[in-house]
């Protein structure tokens, strides 16, 4: 085989090497996180223009499993594998679009929305959960004794692990916080035919939990500590690169909890840099609820150190996370993509979200998080109007119905300053059209 990648230690005093098939979460010389790395002096012996094409041939097409926007890149990601052992749902090569009228309202030319959320299991979690289920197949059929996947989730994570082991026929086990994750998410690893566990904790109860049982080697881990899906989930940045033509952005947002999304994100943009295919880096922005902001926390103090807090609950759900596994690694992108962490309150990640809607984006809360970012980004100057900015939405609307419902409801403990309750009336046609011109003229001054 002509490509290699190996799990490596990302401790620089250490680097120690595990080769791909380990069942390994962390360095056992030191206990830091470890990281794919890959041969690059190999893959750098096939010229930059070279991967362009072939990139650009595979993209889309039904050419199995090459159309699939993780494994259209595969040799960047897990060369090694039989492509017999791939379990894919055709995962990545989502909707990039120029969000133009809902970026005039807020002072900025060139936005546009990564709709990562337009995936098999509604969030960008497949991109990462296809190259691990891939993986544990391929350690299956070389005779490892897994006998299962487990992770903890804040929702999105569980429905990934459960659809991409349902079509591998593996057995998954989720550990959700009852209570804390919305039905379409419960739903998801329930049909999927997961071992469902709904723990009275937290997602970092949750978490704390999976580590223990993982230790068990026949239950394998899927958090994003398992640096598998890092890989796939770094193929997000190099395909808004490839959908641009191979323009880099100025900067891109996107909401943070874990950690682990924009440590790929950044990992998938240096690869580009180091085997030529780009020059310049964008700006990463990492967008926290204000209820779950350990990093934000952490960025204002120069990261001079990092405490992980208690997350308090957070309509951005999936991102309610106090002790986010990947923050060295985010630290670390940060650093190299002279980054910024911002937050956002409750309001103003549900108004965010709402005022896209109004210009045919339909968010989720997470996303909301990210576009509020951009808001007070632009407001404060650090972002300029007639820089190009790409905003990762995270999962689909679809997902977080019962968000939308309370705010348009203004049901939530905060003025929705856009929400648009459902008028109701008797079956009469006087009443309606009655109601329909106050209704109309309504509207009409309000949107000026
Ligand atoms: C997981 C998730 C995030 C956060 O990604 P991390 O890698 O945990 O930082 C953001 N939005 C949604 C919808 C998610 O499911
Ligand atoms: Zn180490």
């Amino acid at each position: 085989m002509q490509y290699r990648a190996w799990f490596q230690c990302i401790n620089e005093q250490c680097r120690e090497q595990y080769p791909l098939n380990t069942i390994i979460y962390r360095c056992k010389a030191c206990d830091s996180l470890l990281e794919v790395q890959h041969d690059m002096e190999a893959l750098g012996r096939r010229d930059a223009k070279a991967w362009m094409k072939l990139f650009e041939d595979r993209y889309k097409s039904t050419q199995w499993p090459y159309g699939s926007g993780v494994w259209g890149k595969k040799e960047w990601i897990l060369p090694q594998i039989a492509d017999d052992n791939i379990v894919s749902l055709y995962e990545g090569g989502t909707n990039l679009f120029w969000a133009e009228r809902f970026g005039k309202m807020i002072g900025i030319d060139n936005l546009w929305l990564k709709l990562c959320g337009n995936s098999h299991s509604g969030s960008f979690k497949d991109l990462g959960m296809t190259v691990l289920v891939s993986q544990v197949k391929q350690m299956i059929s070389e005779g490892a004794p897994i006998k299962a996947v487990a992770c903890a989730s804040t929702g999105d994570t569980s429905a990934a692990l459960a659809v991409y082991c349902a079509a591998a026929g593996i057995q998954s086990i989720v550990l959700l916080p009852k209570g804390k994750i919305s039905i379409a998410q419960l739903v998801q690893p329930i049909a999927n035919g997961a071992l469902v566990l709904s723990l009275d904790t937290d997602f970092d109860g949750c978490m704390r939990v999976v580590r223990e049982i993982t230790k068990d080697e026949t239950i394998y881990l899927a958090n994003s500590m398992n640096s598998l899906r890092i890989e796939g989930q770094k193929t997000v940045g190099i395909e808004i690169v490839q959908q641009f033509d191979w323009v880099v952005p100025d900067v891109i947002i996107i909401p943070g909890g874990n950690l682990g999304n924009v440590s790929a994100l950044g990992s998938g943009m240096l690869m580009m840099r180091d085997l030529g295919l780009i020059t310049k880096l964008p700006r990463i922005v990492v967008a926290q609820a204000e209820r779950a902001n350990p990093l934000y926390r952490s960025y204002l103090k120069n990261f001079e150190s990092f405490e992980p807090i208690e997350a308090q609950k957070t309509l951005a759900s999936a991102i309610q996370i106090g002790n986010p596994v990947s923050f060295e690694k985010a630290i670390r992108t940060i650093r190299q993509f002279n980054g910024i962490v911002v937050d956002a309150t409750e309001q103003e990640l549900s108004d965010a979200a709402a005022l896209g809607d109004t210009t045919g984006m339909f968010n989720c809360p997470h996303t909301g998080v990210a576009l509020a970012a951009l808001i007070k980004l632009l407001k404060a100057g650090k972002i300029d109007k007639a820089e190009h900015v790409v905003v990762i939405s995270t999962a689909h609307g679809l997902k977080f119905t019962d968000f939308k419902v309370n705010y348009h409801e203004g049901a939530l403990d905060f003025p929705c300053n856009y929400s648009n309750k459902p008028i109701e009336l008797p079956a009469r046609v006087d009443a309606v059209k009655e109601a329909l011109e106050q209704a109309l003229e309504k509207r009409r001054t309000t949107n000026g």
